[in-house]
């Protein structure tokens, strides 16, 4: 069967599909960086993107992708020749720690088997010996194993046992699952455009309290263009330190306008619903999951299937035109991922897990047709009966 060679969906944890109107305002002609047009966009996006962060600080934005912010929180905030912490529980915890290790900061590593959730009492246990860490790396949503960790429970673990900066990775969660570094005491959190925010890669955003502040202040680590320094002294001017990307912040505008008409709550709503689907519809058509429910993100889900089924399985969704991320690292052909933020609503579920069965069925596996999709309707019914309750 002929498909449309261009009618690709894009069901990966990153990029995620741009909307056409953010597709739309990013075709804006360029405008002078520094004019009054530029300066009341940079201020506009900073402080509308706060309530996503959960702070009432304006956001530093900086043109880069999420990695640059990750290096960023770590070279702000570990002065030379103090150590820092960080949690593994998959790829992304891993790269801190590899980007901590480049820069020859003593690390201590909590490594969580892969697919599970850091738990408080493990982080207390860990901590408990090691009071003299600056910075305590986390992340929220660790996109290669599909698992959201318990941030402000483990935020509260960091304050008990040490004078730690408590950073979070929220590369994947920031606009897709509520977020409130103030009232959970997360003094950095960063993340890049390109996941639950609908835009391309190219903008990097960090959260830092007051308390984070006075850390980099001090801090006497060499850093040029990821200072956080400049970019809070030219925020102050309503502008960024370097060119801004403004075709992005175009953008960025246009994805703020989209999350505050849907209206936050909502947002975060819609992608609960859209794990429960997708969950369910795993399970219906008799496949794995790899987290458990209380671990499991509202943004990515990751799957089991060893012995090759899992890229079997991804090799024929993306002969239906849908593509699927692989495992990362260890996870490597031991899981697929399917990505559920930013621009995607539960008819995209439906399609994927549609797509899945006939995937599944002719890379061999006795799955059942309709098995996955009755499932995945079941909760959406659910789903329309909770949300669509009339007003009291
Ligand atoms: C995607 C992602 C990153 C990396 O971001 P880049 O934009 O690829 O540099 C970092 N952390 C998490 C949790 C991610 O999902």
């Amino acid at each position: 069967m002929s498909m449309l060679r261009d009618k690709v969906r894009l069901q990966i944890p990153g990029p995620t599909p741009i909307p056409p109107r953010i597709q739309q305002a990013m075709l804006r002609p360029m405008v002078g960086h520094r004019d009054p047009e530029a300066s009341k966009l940079v201020a506009a996006c900073s402080q509308r993107l706060a309530p996503l962060f959960g702070t009432a600080s304006p956001v530093l934005i900086m043109a880069a992708s999420g990695t640059a912010a990750l290096e960023a929180a770590v070279i702000n905030s570990v002065q030379p020749g103090g150590s820092a912490a960080v949690v593994v529980t998959g790829a992304f915890g891993d790269r801190f720690a590899k980007i901590l290790g480049k820069h020859g900061i003593e690390t201590h590593r909590l490594d969580i088997p892969w697919g599970q959730a850091c738990t408080p009492e493990a982080l207390a246990n860990f901590l408990k010996e090691k009071p003299q860490v600056e910075a305590v790396f986390l992340t929220f949503c660790e996109t290669s194993t599909g698992v959201l960790n318990p941030i402000d429970r483990l935020a509260s673990v960091v304050r008990e046992h040490t004078d730690a900066l408590v950073i979070a990775d929220g590369v994947s969660a920031v606009g897709g699952v509520p977020a409130h570094a103030d009232e959970w005491g997360v003094d950095i959190l960063v993340t890049g455009s390109q996941k639950a925010l609908m835009l391309p890669a190219g903008l990097a955003f960090a959260s830092v309290s007051s308390q984070a502040w006075e850390r980099i202040e001090a801090n006497a680590r060499p850093r040029f263009y990821l200072d956080f320094l400049p970019y809070r002294e030219s925020l102050e001017k309503n502008t960024t330190p370097y060119t801004p990307a403004v075709s992005l912040l175009f953008g960025l505008e246009a994805a703020l306008d989209m999350l505050e008409e849907e209206g936050l709550e909502n947002v975060y709503t819609r992608h609960q619903w859209m794990m429960r689907m997708t969950r369910a519809g795993i399970r219906g058509m008799g496949l794995a999951l790899l987290a458990t429910d209380t671990d499991a993100s509202p943004t990515v889900t990751a799957v089991k299937g060893d012995d090759g089924t899992a890229e079997a399985i991804r090799k024929q969704m993306k002969a239906l035109n849908i593509r699927l991320a692989g495992g990362q690292q260890q996870l490597k052909g031991e899981i697929f991922r399917i990505g559920h933020m930013g621009y995607s609503d539960p008819l995209d579920i439906v399609t994927t897990i549609a797509a899945l069965e006939v995937a599944a069925i002719r890379a061999g596996l006795p799955v059942q047709p309709g098995s996955g999709i009755q499932a995945t309707e079941e909760e959406w019914i659910h789903a329309s009966r909770v949300d669509h309750r009339p007003a009291q």
